[in-house]
């Protein structure tokens, strides 16, 4: 007699036995596929499907934790297995406007929620890991001034989630947690050192050395979209206020602002009559008008490549990793896509033609694999990490 415990599918659904007929059958064989998929195409090691997709909690391996995301919409919340495997996720909103502890006392009930959708007691979760925005305080667990968080400054936000869910919560950088993830499970999962970097509205950045993640000495570490690429006097302005760093160049709202500014100047572009139409200026709409030959829209791709080209030379210069990786919803169509091959193409150009020859030969360059899941995998990765720390720490 097989265990009457829920299952859940692929697509994240929870199944019990009792409720419907489970076809088993089918999801094997869709498992199998993915397995095989995946061991073709990514050379996984584990030979297991993609991280971010939803796995059979019977091949789960103990101990579990949960890694929570915390953005300014969405907060993600999953239970991951000790292989990194995801057996349950959800998302709920961030709500930011209704202050840090309502928001945290539903963070506390979800961490519960993911851990009973797979038939286990809150307690069997060892740790939980928390990634939220900078900027924070992470030896204190406080949050200091998280931009797309008003209202929540200075929450002593790690505390009062370990409270609200009764377990440890170990506490990082959003995109310090992401990078943890792509090294963990993703990208850059066959890499001991790596530099991830982030295109979204801005330039996030986490690096690991050795398996560790850089936290800096004043949580400040891999704060990277804020390099120096320009030290000109017209340089254009960061997010932050300073002028010339790399976010003000390789962000996506620097690459829908350079081409406004083109448009202004009458360059000639099929992204005229979409603009016209009524459609937004997005990086989607400019990667589609790149991929349908408009010179402009691709000019302005192969040019933010070549931004970030310069800002990977300054970081391979300063860390020596063993591979660059890059995530964010700024992709230009990914690996699959000619455009995001040529775009990946051009910041591996620009690698080669200013790093020293060592480096530049032996640095991987490539795009994420985990998309928005990053976060969340990486910051159970984290609390996997604070959890082995402190069962050395007991023993010794
Ligand atoms: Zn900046």
């Amino acid at each position: 007699m097989p265990i009457a415990r829920p299952q859940i599918t692929l697509d994240g659904d929870i199944v019990t036995p009792m409720e419907r007929p489970y076809n088993r059958g089918t999801l094997q064989s869709r498992r199998t596929f993915a397995r095989r998929y995946h061991a073709f195409f990514r050379g996984n090691r584990h030979h297991m499907p993609p991280a971010s997709e939803v796995s059979d909690f019977n091949d789960a391996e103990t101990p579990f934790f949960v890694g929570v995301d915390v953005g300014g919409t969405n907060i993600k919340v999953g239970l991951l297995d000790n292989e990194g495997r995801t057996l349950a996720k959800l998302s709920l909103p961030t709500d930011a406007a209704q202050g840090p502890e309502a928001s945290v006392q539903r963070m506390g009930t979800a961490v519960h929620e993911v851990a009973e959708r797979t038939g286990l007691k809150p307690e069997q979760i060892a740790w939980v890991g928390l990634g939220t925005p900078g900027t924070m305080d992470i030896p204190a667990g406080k949050l200091l001034e998280p931009p797309n968080l008003p209202g929540w400054e200075g929450f002593p936000i790690r505390d009062r989630l370990s409270e609200a869910c009764d377990r440890p919560v170990t506490f990082a950088n959003d995109a310090a947690a992401a990078a943890y993830g792509e090294f963990w499970v993703g990208s850059g999962r066959d890499l001991h050192s790596m530099v991830f970097l982030t295109l979204g509205t801005g330039v996030g950045c986490g690096i690991i050395v050795g398996g560790l993640s850089l936290e800096g000495e004043h949580s400040h570490g891999a704060e990277c979209g804020h390099i120096i690429i320009d030290f000109n006097e017209d340089a254009r302005v960061c997010s932050c206020g300073q002028p010339g760093h790399l976010e003000a160049y390789a962000s996506a709202v620097a690459v829908v602002k350079r081409t406004a500014e083109a448009l202004e100047e009458e360059r000639d572009s099929s992204l005229r009559q979409r603009l016209q139409a009524g459609e937004e200026l997005t990086p989607l709409l400019i990667a589609e008008e790149a991929e349908g030959g408009d010179a402009l829209s691709l000019e302005i791709v192969l040019e933010t490549a070549r931004y970030l080209g310069v800002g990977v030379v300054s970081l391979m210069h300063t860390i020596d990793p063993n591979g660059v990786v890059l995530g964010g919803a700024m992709n230009f169509g990914g690996e699959k896509s000619e455009l995001g091959q040529r775009f990946l193409q051009r910041v591996r150009q620009e690698v080669s033609a200013r790093a020293f020859p060592i480096p530049a030969q032996n640095t991987s360059v490539n795009f994420a694999a985990l998309g928005g899941d990053a976060g969340y995998i990486g910051a159970a990765g984290l609390a996997r990490q604070a959890a082995r720390q402190s069962a050395r720490n007991s023993t010794s």
